[in-house]
């Protein structure tokens, strides 16, 4: 915990809030995990709990009923969880990036104070719907289509892969879909989607290799009449929309990684400090030792090139590049440490009962959710000039 927070643009309160958030998912998400996640269902009443301490509406402002903390808190907040487990830290950032932030910074008042306060008191969910069965990488390629009419918009498509779709906890999603054609190109808009508007049907997507209890769901819409007041910021503008929400969601992939490396760690140094083999404890062999300070210098890393990205975003500066390297390095990071650390464990490192089986297993989604890894290489050449495209 020391090294942990020594980093400069940690602050008093940012430590309290680490302590808090790291007390709530020993004491209420680790004794239960491994039932939960062998059951592969997710778990409302553990949603609501973490609702309960604010981790559903950690940066909305308080006249809406949220936490109003800053970048780096609720960065913390992800980290600290998926430290514990990773299907519950990607409940908290898929609701706080991908479903809170897009309709806090493009919607109208009205808009705001229909759905924020309501998400963010801790008992309902909201996703982010871009992914479509033919659009993953390629998020300009959706088929999702939608006609405006005299009081509104009828849709018809189906998203596949979207974390908070499927439980009763989740009212909505917020989708790109195609609103027309601009220079012979599809024109993309935004759209909020309650799931109780008819025509829409959602399914829990079954037998995920990781994150077994988030609530990952495929969503269909059929002839679904919406009115006129859930189109999400201005007409045209939703890959805009969508991508710029990315940037953030980066963010808080980075944090799994990062906590996902600091527990696997953690796991991994005090089984080398027990176990012993040829009458010695296995972190007394060089080998293993330096395995254990390769992982603490890849944390230290990404844990400070994460923190330096949430401060450009938390002052308002460009930070897309940073953003990707964020998610490329700590992702990555991530899985050289699980994967080192089942190599500390031996055989007992695969059994359910010793947590790093599943981080080895969860540590996977992310060099792929929310930007690949390619595709992340692809946003930082760009960023630096390169005349590399992804549709090349
Ligand atoms: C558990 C889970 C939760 C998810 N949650 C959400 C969610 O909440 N909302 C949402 O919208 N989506 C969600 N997704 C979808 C996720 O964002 C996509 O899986 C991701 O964008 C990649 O798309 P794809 O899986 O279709 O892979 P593809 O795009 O088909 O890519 C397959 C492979 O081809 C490579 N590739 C593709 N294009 C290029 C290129 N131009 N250059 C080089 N390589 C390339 C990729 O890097 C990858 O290795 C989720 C996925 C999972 C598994």
């Amino acid at each position: 915990m020391e090294n942990i927070n020594k980093n400069p643009l940690l602050t008093q309160q940012h430590i309290e809030w680490r302590n808090k958030v790291r007390r709530f998912a020993e004491s209420t998400i680790l004794p239960v995990i491994l039932e939960i996640d062998k059951r592969a269902e997710f778990n409302k009443e553990l949603t609501c709990k973490m609702g309960e301490i604010g981790l559903l509406g950690i940066q909305v402002e308080k006249k809406y009923g949220g936490l109003d903390l800053d970048s780096l808190s609720y960065i913390i907040a992800v980290e600290e969880i998926a430290r514990i487990d990773g299907s519950q830290a990607a409940t908290i950032a898929a609701h706080n990036s991908l479903g809170l932030h897009p309709i806090a910074k493009y919607g109208t008042e009205a808009q705001k104070e229909m759905y924020l306060p309501k998400l963010a008191k801790g008992n309902h969910l909201w996703a982010f719907g871009l992914t479509e069965p033919t659009a993953g990488s390629d998020a300009r390629g959706v088929k999702t289509f939608v006609e405006e009419t005299t009081d509104g918009f009828i849709i018809n498509g189906e998203k596949i892969f979207i974390t908070n779709s499927a439980s009763d906890m989740s009212l909505g999603v917020t989708i790109q879909a195609i609103s027309g054609s601009k220079n012979g190109k599809p024109s993309l808009s935004a759209y909020l989607v309650d799931y109780d508007t008819p025509g829409v049907e959602r399914e829990f997507i079954k037998g995920k290799l990781l994150w077994r209890s988030a609530d990952t769901g495929k969503i269909k819409f059929e002839n679904c009449k919406l009115p006129s007041d859930k189109l999400l910021g201005e007409k045209g503008k939703g890959a805009h929309i969508m991508l710029e929400t990315l940037d953030g969601g980066r963010l808080s992939i980075a944090a799994m990684g990062l906590g996902l490396a600091q527990g696997a760690y953690e796991m991994a140094k005090s089984y080398a400090m027990k176990r012993e083999q040829f009458g010695k404890q296995l972190a007394r062999f060089q080998s293993v030792a330096f395995k254990i300070a390769e992982m603490d210098m890849r944390i230290e890393t990404a844990r400070n090139t994460l923190y330096h990205a949430c401060w450009l975003k938390q002052n308002l500066k460009p930070y897309g590049r940073e953003a990707a390297i964020a998610k490329l390095y700590c992702s990555e990071v991530a899985k050289m440490v699980a994967d080192e650390a089942i190599q500390i464990f031996g055989a007992v490192g695969f059994l359910a009962e010793n947590h790093i089986e599943r981080f080895f297993r969860d540590q996977r989604i992310l060099q792929i959710g929310e930007g690949t890894s390619e595709i992340l290489r692809i946003v930082i050449a760009k960023h630096i000039g390169l005349p590399v495209s992804a549709a090349d």
